[in-house]
């Protein structure tokens, strides 16, 4: 059984929809998993923010702005008065549930309740379109297998007994429909994989169910060398091992969720990325075998805040960098990047929530100093210790870039450097001109 992914533009009209099927419909058995129309999903966080807001006007604006486009995609979708009918009363269910959160208070349940509907929208729909189409196909409620455990990590052992118990509800069935992105938590509220979370359902679908390939299609050819959006004149990518493409995914390469590899991975199930504007490009094959190019691709991720901390106690002190490190740990603040020297470290977080109480502890025995504002580019490729001169090459093409922070040898895959964020685009045009 193969699992697909769809992502927000492959399924972002109605005759985006329409030409889904062709791809879709070639008896091949396969879990077919979507993510919400595109903007759908910043469309519902507007109206989380407005009702967290209590700006009920803006809501009631926004939810009934989206109606109309959803209305409009029904007009186009379906050729028979049947199916008009059916999506009409399907669209008007959804939107009845929205317009219910404009109360007094709002919950960060309620939100991610609102945030599921972009899923359970497209999902419905498409299934509808397949029903007039006359190809078979179930839609299986994600809701109902796809489960997060107290640390928002996929609970495997969960998800592969209860996806199998819904699948074999249909042992005839080929073709199975489902929703991305969404899921449940330990307490059973619905919940998210987080924003670019579908590309997550499709791999943790994947290992559970064994699949022998998982394709996530977007709207570009596969991984390119570096961010298209930056920079002008990038390619795809032909293959990539399953620890190049987790660097790139978790430094920024936004075709990718950060942790949708590792599901993949652990099984050793390929991941290819394909287009669904052009599906005959050969895309991005991502697999265990180790791949021989020096440089493979470069990513950027922004909104990064570095913290420099310097010791006041006597060098050599030891047990520092646990007390460091346990500040971070009791704030669930994952650490991005690090450096050290004997008597101070800096590294870098994403996650500022807890900064002003990390700040204030580490105070107590050091001397503190933040920047925000900040960008890790990371250079990904084959940096193994007999390689040498891609250090240089890499220095070499940021030389009129300063850089605050370096670092190589936690991963023979990567060196990452941090800089000001302004100064992206300069450094990934560098790269791309001193590497390839
Ligand atoms: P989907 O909605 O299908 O999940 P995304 O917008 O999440 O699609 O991801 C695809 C986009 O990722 C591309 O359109 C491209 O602009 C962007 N992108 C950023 N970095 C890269 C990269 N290195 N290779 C390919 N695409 C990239
Ligand atoms: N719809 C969700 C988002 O926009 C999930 C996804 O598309 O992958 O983030
Ligand atoms: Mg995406």
């Amino acid at each position: 059984m193969r699992v697909l992914k769809f992502g927000g533009t492959s399924v972002g009209s109605a005759e985006r929809m329409h030409a889904l099927v062709d791809i879709i419909n070639d008896n091949v058995p396969k879990i077919v998993v979507l993510s919400a129309m595109s903007g759908t999903t910043n469309n519902l966080v507007e109206i989380s923010n407005a009702l967290y807001a209590k700006d009920t006007a803006k809501a009631k604006q926004l939810i009934d702005t989206m109606y109309n486009k959803y209305k409009e995609v029904v007009k186009q979708l379906y050729k028979t008065e049947k199916e008009q009918t059916k999506g009409n009363q399907l669209i008007d269910s959804h939107f009845d549930y929205l317009r219910d959160f404009i109360k007094d208070v709002f919950t960060v349940n309620d939100e991610r309740a609102i945030l599921a509907q972009g899923e359970l929208l497209s999902t419905a729909l498409f299934h509808y379109y397949l029903e007039e189409a006359g190809v078979d196909s179930v839609l299986l409620p994600a809701l109902n297998f796809m489960r997060i455990d107290e640390n928002e990590e996929p609970d495997m052992k969960y998800i592969e007994t209860h996806i199998q118990l819904e699948l074999d509800k249909y042992p005839n069935c080929k073709l199975f429909i489902t929703q991305g992105y969404i899921c449940r938590n330990e307490f059973g509220d619905i919940d998210n994989l987080k924003r670019g979370g579908s590309d997550y359902t499709g791999t943790i679908i994947g290992a559970a169910i064994r699949s022998d390939e998982i394709q996530i299609w977007t709207d570009i050819d596969g991984m390119h060398n570096n961010d298209p959006r930056v920079v002008d004149k990038t390619y795809p990518i032909a293959e990539l091992s399953f620890d190049e493409a987790a660097e790139l995914a978790y430094f920024g390469a936004k075709i990718l969720h950060p942790t949708c590899i590792l599901p993949a991975q652990m099984r050793n199930i390929p991941v290819r990325l394909l287009n669904t504007m052009q599906p005959q490009a050969k895309g991005t094959l991502i697999s265990s075998k180790a791949t021989e190019d020096i440089f493979k691709a470069v990513a950027a991720k922004d909104g990064i805040t570095a913290i420099k901390i310097k010791s006041v106690r006597m060098l050599l002190a030891y047990g520092f960098l646990r007390s460091v490190f346990e500040i971070f740990e009791r704030y669930k603040t994952p650490i991005d990047m690090i450096t050290t020297s004997e008597v101070s470290v800096s590294l870098t977080i994403d996650n500022v929530k807890n900064l002003d109480a990390i700040v204030t502890e580490l105070q107590e025995f050091c001397s503190v100093e933040v920047n925000t504002d900040q960008t890790i580019v990371c250079v990904v490729g084959n940096f193994t210790a007999e390689q040498q001169g891609y250090a240089v090459r890499i220095l070499e093409a940021l030389k009129n870039i300063p850089i605050h922070m370096i670092s190589y040898g936690g991963s023979e895959n990567n060196v990452s450097v941090l800089i000001d964020s302004k100064l992206k685009k300069d450094a990934l045009i560098a790269l791309n001109k001193g590497l390839f």
